[in-house]
C-alpha cells in the first residue's frame, strides 16, 4: 500500500501518520506500565508496528481492506500472539469493558468519534491510561485547567479520574492525507474510576452556556432556594462563570445539588 492518500476512506477519518519522529515521541510518552495496549484504528500498522515491539497489543480496524493488509503484514506477529487484531467497529466491541484484562490505550484516533472513545475509556475499570492522538481543540479541552478558556465538561470528567496533559502538538503535515486541524497527542493517567450519568448531566447544564453565569446555566434545572443555600454553604459568588470553578467544587456543587 504506496498511495496513501488514494487509499484514505474519509468516512473512516484515515489520516495515516508517517512522521517517524512524532510515532518515536508517542512510543516515548507510553506510561511504562504492565498493561496490554489497546490500539483503536490501527489503519496501515504505522504506529502498531512500534507498539508490538514493546507490548502486546489488541487492535481493533473497522476498515475490512486494511485489516486484510494487516492480517497479511502482521502475520508473525499475530501467529506468537504479540498481536490480536478485531476487525470490526470498535464501539460494538466495547460493552463496559473493551478487554478482559487492564490495559492502556495508546492510538492515532479517528476524529469523529475520539471524543465519545475517550469518554468510554474514562469510564472504562479496565482502561488504566490513555495516550491518544487527536484534534488539538479537543486535547485542550480535555486538559485545561480551571480558569482557562478551554476548561469545560470534558475537564472536569477527565480531572475526576486522573491528570491529563499534552505531550505533543503534531502539524497536518505529519499526516497523509493532512488533516483540516491541528493535532495533539493527549496523556491520560488515570488514578480512579468513576462513571456517574447524573454527574455528568450536571456539568453538561453547567457548561451550556459557557458565557453566561453559572447559576443563570443551572436554573434550567436546579431551583433558586437549592442554588442559593448551595452557593452559600461553598461561598460562591452569584457572578462566577463555569470556568472559574475547580473539578473539586463542581463535585462540592453536586453533593449539596442531590
Ligand atoms: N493508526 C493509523 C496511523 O496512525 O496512521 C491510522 C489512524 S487513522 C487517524 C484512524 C483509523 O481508525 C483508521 O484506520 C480507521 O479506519 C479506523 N477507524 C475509524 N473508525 C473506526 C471504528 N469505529 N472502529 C475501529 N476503527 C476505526
Amino acid at each position: 500500500m504506496q498511495n496513501r492518500a488514494a487509499i484514505a476512506k474519509k468516512k473512516f477519518g484515515q489520516n495515516f501518520l508517517r512522521d517517524e519522529a512524532v510515532l518515536a515521541e508517542i512510543i516515548q510518552s507510553m506510561p511504562d506500565t504492565p498493561y496490554r495496549i489497546a490500539e483503536i484504528g490501527p489503519g496501515l500498522g504505522d504506529l502498531t508496528k512500534y507498539l508490538v515491539d514493546v507490548k502486546s497489543v489488541t487492535a481493533f480496524e473497522v476498515d475490512t481492506d486494511l485489516c486484510k493488509h494487516l492480517e497479511h503484514h502482521f502475520a508473525d506477529a499475530i501467529a506468537t500472539n504479540a498481536l490480536t487484531l478485531r476487525c470490526g467497529d470498535v464501539l460494538e466491541h466495547w460493552k463496559s469493558e473493551l478487554l478482559d484484562e487492564p490495559y492502556d490505550l495508546v492510538a492515532n484516533l479517528p476524529y469523529y468519534i475520539a471524543t465519545n472513545i475517550i469518554l468510554k475509556a474514562l469510564a472504562d475499570p479496565a482502561c488504566r491510561n490513555l495516550l491518544v492522538m487527536i484534534q488539538r481543540e479537543v486535547a485542550e479541552k480535555f486538559s485545561a485547567a480551571p480558569g482557562e478558556r478551554a476548561f469545560g465538561a470534558l475537564s472536569v470528567i477527565a480531572q475526576s479520574v486522573g491528570e491529563a496533559r499534552i505531550v505533543l502538538h503534531v502539524p497536518p503535515t505529519a499526516f497523509e492525507p493532512a488533516p483540516k486541524v491541528d493535532s495533539a497527542v493527549l496523556l491520560i493517567q488515570k488514578t480512579a474510576n468513576r462513571n456517574d450519568a447524573e454527574f455528568e448531566e450536571m456539568l453538561r447544564i453547567a457548561f451550556a452556556q459557557p458565557r453566561k453565569t453559572l447559576y443563570k446555566n443551572l436554573t434550567a434545572r436546579y431551583d433558586g432556594k437549592t442554588l442559593d443555600q448551595a452557593y452559600e454553604t461553598l461561598g460562591l459568588e452569584r457572578s462566577v462563570r463555569p470556568h472559574q470553578l475547580s473539578t473539586s467544587d463542581y463535585h462540592r456543587l453536586y453533593t449539596l445539588l442531590h
